[in-house]
């Protein structure tokens, strides 16, 4: 059985499995990105697990490439371009690093392409040819798929809806500008939003008995839950936020289904209500009720790891992996 090797680098973790053909995740490891100095170290680490995992294979397993995910991951020329959260310099040759320490072939993928290719061909976009996958975790990234293709865009770098201006001359952003989409949708954009609404306002929170520097995206949605109105109110705002962003790309991709994925979701109906209300709202009448929201059903860090074996197989086969 042939059996690719599929790595998700991430600013944390980095999560390694072995994936076949049919994208059953066979079994998982995983190095601690941020016990790693300098680029050298980590890619000698990230060598000797892979030499583990290809160890473990079973009888009859046969490896046939290497797929890896990774964010500022560029499809087009294997480097992973910018990536502010990795001990990494500004651009890395990935794949030629790979391809001159192992046998394999190696294909390299931006971390939120693979998460959309991981819900098209097992999650929640299977059978769709047109979806964008979004997801929301500390930052927010995003893949679109048109006609069965992960946009890639000229230069590999399409689908930063997160660096799209939500608030002209609204919050910095890591990326040196304001008001960006992910400073508001985001983990640290619900903290954000929490703390502004208990400097303008008075009324009572859970949320005020915690430190500054102590909040938590999740310590707003537990809030919430307890019928907390102002960590209601955040997230009503955030979905808003989303909403508005969600119409325009609506507008421009007409995608039969948005799926959000990542820590954020498991505030569920607080942030996809106000998101589908406020995004309908916005839509021209002719594409009201098209486009479902939907949060995702993969478990939580398999989409990228299972896209990044999509992409690893689409690229052996010469073959599109999503419906189209
Ligand atoms: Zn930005």
């Amino acid at each position: 059985m042939e059996v690719v090797l599929s790595i998700d680098i991430g600013g944390t973790s980095t999560k390694l499995a072995r994936v076949d053909q049919d994208y059953n995740v066979l079994n998982t490891t995983a190095i601690d990105t941020t016990r790693y100095m300098d680029e050298e170290s980590y890619f000698s680490a990230l060598y000797t697990a892979v030499r583990t995992l290809a160890g473990s294979m079973k009888d009859g397993e046969e490896i046939v490439g290497i797929g890896i995910g990774a964010p500022g991951g560029i499809p087009i020329d294997g480097t992973i371009l910018g990536a502010a959260n990795l001990p990494f310099s500004e651009r890395v040759e990935v794949v030629r690093l790979f391809e001159n320490e192992f046998e394999w072939p190696c294909f390299l993928t931006k971390d939120s392409y693979a998460a959309a290719l991981g819900e098209g061909v097992a999650g929640a976009a299977v059978g769709m040819s047109n979806f964008v996958l979004i997801t929301l975790g500390t930052g927010l990234g995003c893949g679109i798929v048109v006609n069965g293709q992960v946009v890639h865009g000229h230069t590999g770098q399409a689908g930063e809806i997160g660096h799209t201006i939500s608030v002209e001359n609204g919050r910095e952003c890591n990326c040196g500008r304001r008001g960006c989409l992910e400073t508001y949708v985001s983990a640290s954009g619900i903290c954000r939003t929490a703390f502004e609404l208990m400097a303008a306002r008075k009324q009572c929170s859970l949320l005020r008995s915690v430190p500054f520097n102590q909040l938590t995206a999740k310590m707003v949605f537990d809030a919430a839950l307890q019928q907390d109105e102002l960590a209601q109110e955040v997230f009503l705002r955030t979905g808003h936020t989303l909403g508005d962003k969600l119409a325009e790309l609506v507008t421009i991709v007409e995608p039969e289904a948005i799926i959000l994925a990542g820590g954020l979701t498991n505030a569920g109906a607080f942030l996809t209500e106000p998101a589908a209300e406020r995004m309908e709202e916005q839509l021209l009448k002719s594409l009201r009720g098209k486009t479902q929201i939907m949060l995702s059903n993969l478990k939580v860090n398999e989409a990228a790891l299972i896209g990044a074996a999509a992409f690893a197989w689409q690229n052996l086969k010469n073959v599109s992996v999503c419906q189209s």
